[in-house]
């Protein structure tokens, strides 16, 4: 018998972060945004966000939500971009699809899970650690859509019963 995985359907498929603007969180009793960083935030290897993810970082920081990066990155990297964004609060080596980075960070934010949107690129990490802190979660397009990408989004899309495959 082949084993696999059931992935977590996300409750929203988004092409990207700009999509969820202060409106879009508050119409959906949203304070706080958990994010990953590679392939969400930014391509591989990018130094630090692009002008229209700069502006977005501003823009939820302006209308007080809250932003932190969920990285299961290395330090090095990890520390590098998120250096720039104002005080972000960043967690590297997160340990995804674990839960306990999410539900460490949401309590010293003092924020409750259902409070919390966790934003990713891959529903195997960045979705299931966010559904199993009892966030709600969003999976968006990968930053870099290279081939690899795009064929593990359809297979983790298809593990996890989503017929959004954009
Ligand atoms: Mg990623």
């Amino acid at each position: 018998m082949i084993f696999l995985p059931i992935l977590p359907r996300p409750d929203f498929a988004l092409s990207s972060v700009l999509e969820i603007t202060p409106a879009w969180l508050a119409a959906r009793g949203l304070r706080a945004v958990f994010a990953d960083l590679d392939n969400t935030l930014a391509g591989y290897g990018d130094a630090e966000p692009c002008a229209a993810i700069a502006d977005w970082i501003a823009s939820l920081a302006d209308a007080g939500i809250s932003l932190a990066v969920i990285s299961n990155g290395r330090p090095a990297r990890v520390r590098r971009f998120c250096g720039g964004m104002g005080g972000v609060k960043y967690v590297f080596r997160a340990g995804k699809p674990r839960p306990g980075a999410l539900t460490d960070l949401a309590g010293t934010l003092g924020l409750d899970a259902a409070q919390i949107l966790m934003v990713g690129d891959q529903i195997r990490t960045d979705i299931s650690s966010g559904a199993r802190a009892g966030m709600r979660t969003a999976l968006v397009y990968p930053y870099t859509p290279k081939f690899f990408y795009r064929l593990r989004r359809r297979i983790e899309c298809a593990l996890a019963g989503l017929a959004i495959n954009n």
